[in-house]
C-alpha cells in the first residue's frame, strides 16, 4: 500500500478500506476506491488537469481552505497514474 491514492493524492496510510479494487477483487495497492473499481479508473478519460479541478471542488466540499486545496494538487502531476502517461 502506498501513502497515498496515486491518482488523486488522497491519504491511504492505514486505511485499507479506502483501497480501490483490482478485477479479482484484490486491494489495489496503488489507488483509492473513488478513482479505481473493479481493475479499472472510474473516470478514465480525466487528465491531470480534471482530477486537480475536481479535487479542489472536493476539499472545498470538506472546508479546506482554497489555498491548501491548491497546494495539495500542485503535487498530483507526479502521481504514478500521471507521470507515466504517455510516456
Ligand atoms: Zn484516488
Amino acid at each position: 500500500m502506498k501513502n497515498q491514492c496515486q491518482s488523486c493524492g488522497m491519504p491511504m496510510k492505514g486505511k485499507p478500506d479506502l483501497a480501490g479494487t483490482e478485477v479479482d477483487g484484490r486491494k489495489s495497492a496503488l489507488y483509492c476506491h473513488y478513482c479505481y473499481q473493479d481493475g479499472a479508473f472510474t473516470q478514465p478519460t480525466f487528465t491531470v488537469e480534471e482530477m486537480q479541478q475536481f479535487c479542489i471542488a472536493r476539499m472545498k466540499e470538506q472546508g479546506f481552505p482554497a489555498l491548501l486545496a491548491w497546494l495539495f494538487v500542485r503535487k498530483l502531476p507526479k502521481l504514478k497514474r500521471w507521470s507515466e502517461a504517455g510516456a
